[in-house]
């Protein structure tokens, strides 16, 4: 699974980084993103994936991109 946000559709709600903090994150810029580590890698770990797809499910704007 690899997963990116659409910055032309986040709200910056914060949802996902309080669902998933291993993976997203508020910038000091006020842009919320995927984790440098996580950008275009491969999440092989189960437990992570399942909190990336709740996040995805949460997004109010549908913004999270989880390709599987
Ligand atoms: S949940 Fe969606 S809208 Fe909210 S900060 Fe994350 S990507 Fe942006």
């Amino acid at each position: 699974m690899k997963v990116s946000i659409d910055k032309t559709k986040c709200v910056v709600c914060g949802s996902c980084v309080a669902i998933c903090p291993e993976v997203f994150e508020m910038r000091d810029d006020g842009v919320v993103d995927v984790k440098m580590e996580y950008q275009g890698v491969e999440i092989a770990e189960p437990e992570l994936q399942e909190k990336v797809r709740q996040a995805a499910d949460a997004c109010p704007a549908m913004a999270i991109v989880v390709e599987e």
